[in-house]
């Protein structure tokens, strides 16, 4: 596989926004540990023969194939003006922590926000390097739970980077 091709794999993942030049800089190496991360491979930014094996089968299989509770229509934009409503892909790590959430309080969930491209991520207050424009930070909130209670939930989910309490029942929770 040449740099160009790998560069290639992974912008159409939604891990790389750089320019598909061969030349693999600081940005295709963050491309590719966060593509690592999600693949569970140790994340050495190194693009090795693994790392090809792991990028390939993503493509022809669906992330979401093992998704329970949730659709993807559920994580689009919410500003229903200023973009397609996908702004960028959702990290499949988060909304497997919340698939799983969801599963252990055995309640309706709702995505309050997911993908936000920038205009609307300012709208809603967001700071300016907000997770959410690149799909890897969700608000959540699930029916009969508060946050606190989802919070302690959350600790046992090691790929959670940073989750807070937004208000008594909503929860910010975001991964690297
Ligand atoms: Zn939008
Ligand atoms: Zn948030």
């Amino acid at each position: 596989m040449t740099l160009r091709q790998k560069q290639c794999l992974l912008m159409y993942l939604g891990y790389y926004d750089g320019p598909v030049d061969g030349i693999w800089g600081e940005r295709s190496r963050q491309a590719t540990m966060d593509f690592q991360h999600s693949a569970g491979l140790v994340p050495d930014g190194i693009f090795g023969q693994k790392t090809e094996e792991a990028i390939l089968k993503y493509i022809v299989a669906d992330p979401w194939a093992d998704i329970q509770f949730f659709t993807q229509a559920e994580f689009a934009c919410k500003c229903g003006a200023y973009c397609s409503g996908y702004p960028a892909r959702m990290d499949i790590r988060v909304v497997k922590i919340a698939d799983r959430a969801r599963a252990h309080f055995g309640a309706p969930a709702e995505v309050v926000s997911g993908l936000r491209c920038e205009v609307h991520n300012r709208n809603v207050g967001g700071v300016a390097n907000s997770r959410h424009m690149r799909g890897k930070a969700i608000d959540l909130r699930i029916r009969g739970v508060n946050a606190a209670q989802l919070l302690d939930y959350l600790e046992s989910e090691p790929e959670v980077r940073y989750a807070y309490a937004i208000n008594d029942t909503n929860v910010h929770l975001d991964v690297e």
